[in-house]
């Protein structure tokens, strides 16, 4: 175990940990609403230093990023934890599983990481994402700092629920990152994810100031967060404070976990699609089979500059600096 970040000793042993919006207070022996973080004898420890509970290589497309590196690989790993507790969540077996119960851990250090995604084909650097990459921040900003040094890529996979001043520390050394944006509702996220919204669209607004790049999925779940005004709103407020260019990716859902309403009707997707589109420059459907609304064109000529079959990904009129090759305006994809 390793002392954790971002934490005050109160009195009688406890300690109030300060990494996430829920700003714990913690007993001795108690453990984080993250699951993952102890009060061990007063010291606040993470529990997931270290070691990882998954790791492989993926394309980039499957994060998803479609603008940063499209075609190439990403070496990702996770772990267990996350500090949101969704319904609906996809991962829930190790998002939701306490780390000193979960047996099936693989000790490795961050040169080892480092080591693998350098030898690894095709790929640009290292992915955190699978459970809430800032559940296991201490090895994260490890990792993604000599990962840095060595000239890889590092990309956070997230729900954004994360205080400022550990945001901050975090940025210079991540290239890219995909926010979940689960819905523009704060009754949605306390009901279904026991989270609050305002933090997350304060993380978004960090981010996007910060000028790394940023892409937002946004899953669809009929009769929960696909009302259309509500829907609008979001759209808007994406383009007017982090900008029309940025990639969102509406998802499709399909019943997980806690969660047994129907999947998503590709009409009501088509739908939020076309709304999007009146706001932002490149929206795309996600979890269907769409090749059109998955690809991406470019926002002066309308010529085909990526176009994605599944995770199969082919550069159509651009150069190698991501200028559309039919009017020569900048695409903003980052090759
Ligand atoms: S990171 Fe975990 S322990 Fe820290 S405040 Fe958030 S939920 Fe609580």
């Amino acid at each position: 175990m390793q002392e954790a970040l971002f934490y005050n000793k109160l009195s009688d042993g406890k300690v109030q940990c300060e990494l996430c919006p829920w700003n714990c207070i913690l007993s001795p022996t108690q453990v984080g609403n993250c699951k993952v973080r102890l009060n061990d004898n007063g010291n606040l420890v993470t529990e997931v230093y270290n070691k990882v509970a998954t790791l492989g290589s993926d394309p980039i497309e499957k994060k998803p990023l479609y603008h940063f590196y499209p075609g190439k690989n990403i070496l990702s790993i996770g772990e267990v934890g996350c500090n949101l507790h969704c319904k609906f969540c996809q991962n829930h077996r190790i998002s939701q599983c306490k780390a000193s119960q979960f047996s099936g851990f693989h000790n490795i250090t961050s040169e080892q990481i480092v080591n693998e995604a350098l030898k690894t084909w095709n790929n640009i650097g290292i992915a955190y994402t699978y459970n809430e990459p800032f559940t296991f921040y201490e090895f994260l900003l490890e990792t993604a700092e000599l990962a840095k040094s060595k000239r890889l890529k590092n990309i956070v996979v997230s729900n954004g629920y994360i205080n400022e001043e550990p945001l901050k520390k975090l940025l210079p050394f991540i290239d890219a990152f995909n926010i979940d944006l689960k819905a523009f509702s704060d009754e949605f996220y306390q009901k279904q994810t026991k989270g609050k919204l305002q933090p997350i669209l304060e993380s978004l607004k960090l981010i996007a100031n910060s000028g790394v790049h940023l892409e937002i999925t946004n899953l669809v779940i009929p009769g929960l967060n696909d009302d259309t005004n509500e829907f609008e709103k979001m759209s808007k407020w994406i383009a007017a404070v982090l900008g029309e260019q940025t990639p969102l990716h509406l998802s499709r859902y399909y019943p997980q976990y806690k969660m047994d309403i129907s999947p998503t009707p590709i009409e009501t997707l088509n739908s939020l699609h076309s709304i999007a589109k009146q706001h932002l420059q490149h929206v795309f459907l996600g979890n269907v089979s769409d090749n059109e609304k998955s690809s991406t064109y470019c926002t002066n000529c309308n010529a085909l500059l990526i176009q994605r079959n599944h995770f199969k990904t082919e550069l159509e009129n651009l150069t190698s600096d991501g200028t559309c090759k039919k009017c020569g305006i900048t695409s903003g994809i980052i090759l």
